[in-house]
């Protein structure tokens, strides 16, 4: 049974695989004995293998175990989860801050704790699966607004039964697209319609803003957005998830997040890389420096090859194929060149806008780059794409 399922996927070119690499996943990668430019990971700013970030991670499991026993309700709460807790509440401005297992399980247990069955979800089409899962779970009578599309939301807000509970929901940096939320206009149609606003910034913390402080930072919104959500698993260079907010909504969240609750905390070296990398990234703004050079340099280049790209303003950089059959031969050909981006197919991103989602970070060299726009500048003559 389960074999013909695949074999129906590997029809529509829509089955995936996992590729065993011999190295972490920096600026390259080893790939079945081979050296591999990685244009696809979003450790943006190299972080999971920064030297400070390393050793924290090794002290706090030297001191504190591999694994954190339970629940933190259960066996009593770590040193490192509360020093990460209040770093991240001081860098995100905000009086108090929660932290996760993953995004995935932030998004899907915050969402169904802050609205219920008699309550409205309204979420941008191209919100991550996460988000989607979570409102959902919620029970929450759920509706999908067009991307970016504020006249659609604030026509939906409109015809809602006067003091219905309400929900917008957003990614801040769209993961597929690399564009924007518009973080502004969703804060003002919030306050006017008595919504809440919940914004996933899982892509812009430590990237976005002058300081790296995220999306909410870059649209000047941090005192108009009362609480968001972020992960630590991308510029952040760990594992993990947080949400940051006022005292009471965390306490709130302690008491009834079930993926808080029922979950095993995350593992203390996590925790203290995270706080580490939050470090750097504060006392090193030359490494956001170096993310937007190498971003530009590796945008301007797809560009000039004749790509055509996402209306991204961010370090990813989709360059659209269309169909997934296409998308996956682009992917096989960029390998054979040299590098690694696969394909991203339905139903990650909507039908038909298969793409090559590709990712830089602060640690790919100029050389680097360059010869990843040679290898596409081949590739995409060889898939047709140019
Ligand atoms: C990656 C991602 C998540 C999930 O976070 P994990 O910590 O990897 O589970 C949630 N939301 C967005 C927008 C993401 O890109």
């Amino acid at each position: 049974m389960f074999h013909d399922r695949l074999q129906q996927l590997a029809d529509r070119s829509l089955l995936r695989q996992l590729r065993p690499l011999g190295s972490a996943t920096g600026p390259t990668v080893e790939l079945s004995g081979r050296t591999v430019i990685l244009l696809s990971s979003n450790d943006y700013l190299g972080l999971a293998t920064h030297p400070e970030v390393i050793q924290a991670a090794i002290q706090a499991t030297e001191r504190y175990g591999t694994g954190a026993g339970a629940s933190r309700l259960v066996c009593g709460t770590l040193p490192p989860h509360e020093e990460l807790e209040a770093a991240l509440a001081a860098f995100k401005r905000t009086p108090a801050a929660l932290t996760f297992g993953s995004g995935y399980l932030a998004n899907v247990g915050v969402i169904p704790t802050l609205i219920g069955k008699d309550g409205l979800i309204l979420a941008d089409r191209l919100s991550h699966a996460s988000l989607i899962d979570g409102c959902r779970l919620s029970g929450a009578d759920f509706r999908v607004y067009r991307h970016r599309d504020l006249d659609h939301l604030e026509s939906i807000l409109k015809r809602r039964a006067a003091g219905r509970p309400t929900l917008i929901v957003t990614d801040g940096l769209f993961s597929m697209d690399g564009d924007l939320a518009p973080l502004p206009e969703l804060a003002a149609l919030a306050a006017r319609f008595e919504a809440m606003l919940y914004v996933d910034d899982a892509h812009g913390t430590g990237v976005m803003g002058p300081s790296g402080r995220g999306t909410l930072e870059h649209f000047d919104v941090e005192g108009q957005i009362p609480f968001h959500m972020g992960t630590l698993g991308k510029a952040l260079g760990s594992s993990g998830a947080y949400i940051a907010g006022s005292a009471d909504l965390i306490r709130y969240l302690i008491n009834t997040c079930k993926p808080f609750i029922f979950t095993t905390a995350p593992p203390p070296g996590a925790a203290a890389a995270a706080t580490a990398a939050l470090a750097v990234i504060q006392k090193d703004p030359a490494r956001r420096a170096r993310l937007w050079a190498n971003r530009d340099r590796l945008y301007t280049g797809l560009r000039r090859i004749g790509f055509r790209l996402t209306e991204t303003v961010s370090p990813i950089l989709p360059v659209l194929v269309g169909e997934a059959d296409k998308a996956l031969a682009f992917a096989e050909q960029l390998l054979a060149q040299g590098v690694y981006a696969p394909a991203i197919r339905p139903p990650t991103v909507p039908d038909a806008t298969s793409r090559i989602r590709v990712t830089v970070t602060s640690e790919h060299t100029a050389e680097q780059l360059d010869a990843a726009l040679t290898a596409f500048a081949h590739a995409g003559t060889a898939a047709g794409l140019r």
